[in-house]
């Protein structure tokens, strides 16, 4: 799964994607992912030096007026343009190599917080779906709306409120796409439908103390009847 990331602010998720089990899957080549700054698509006008504040500007107030500033398509569409192109170009290199080379199949996902829930079972779906994940973060009050009438794709929230960006949300929703990728937890026993889905889990020691008050492992899991812990388990756990 390769994740192509529009965004004004590159820099905010490397901490985050290069940690652990996401470290690790990138090692391994499950996952992979590109960054692409709407800046870099805008070209300097013939008098702007450097200097210039603002240079390379992307965003212009709202028609209709109201506070704030909103991203201007252009910048946006031209990313987009050429990450569709990268992914082609990159495709008809390959064919041949591929078993009857099969198409790269490709979701964008513009981010918004009106948009549909994002959820575990959507994330599960993109990732047996497709290869390649263009997410296209906003900022200030959004995108001009033009952007996901021309690239359609999936209008997607991570919840009901608002961030200052889609950065955050992007990360949220990569986080819980690569999970889902065949081999990035190591141990496929976790993903979804066999994992250990329990809101309370436990491990040593058996009998912790703190403060004076001993805190105990429910006795069923220590019993070693595996279909009753299955049980207790299903029991407390959430359905997705
Ligand atoms: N004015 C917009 C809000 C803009 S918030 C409105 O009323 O809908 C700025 C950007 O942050 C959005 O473009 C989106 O990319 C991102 N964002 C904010 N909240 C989000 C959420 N809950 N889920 C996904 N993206 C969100």
């Amino acid at each position: 799964m390769k994740f192509h990331i529009v965004t004004l602010f590159p820099e905010s998720f490397s901490s985050y994607l290069n940690e652990s089990i996401l470290a690790r899957a990138q090692k391994n080549k499950l996952i992979d992912f590109k960054f692409y700054n709407p800046r870099d698509f805008v070209k300097p006008t013939k008098t702007q030096t450097k200097h210039d504040k603002p240079y390379l500007r992307v965003d212009e107030k709202p028609y209709g007026g109201g506070p704030g500033m909103l991203i201007q398509a252009e910048p946006i569409l031209k990313a987009l343009t050429f990450i569709k192109n990268k992914i082609e170009k990159a495709q008809k290199n390959k064919v041949g190599e591929r078993k009857g080379g099969t198409k790269n199949k490709i979701k964008i996902i513009h981010l918004s917080p009106s948009g549909k829930k994002f959820t575990n079972t959507y994330a599960a779906g993109v990732a047996k779906k497709f290869d390649h994940l263009i997410i296209v973060c906003g900022r200030y009050e959004g995108i001009d709306a033009r952007v996901k009438k021309i690239f359609k794709g999936d209008e997607l929230s991570i919840g009901d409120y608002v961030l200052t960006g889609g950065e955050l949300a992007a990360l949220v929703m990569i986080d819980t796409i690569s999970r889902q990728v065949k081999g990035v937890l190591g141990n496929q026993d976790s993903v979804e439908e066999m994992r250990n889905a329990s809101p309370d889990v436990y491990t040593r020691p058996e009998i912790l103390v703190f403060n004076g008050k001993k805190y105990k492992v429910p006795t069923i899991l220590l019993s070693g009847n595996h279909a009753k812990i299955e049980e207790w388990r299903a029991k407390q756990a959430k359905k997705f």
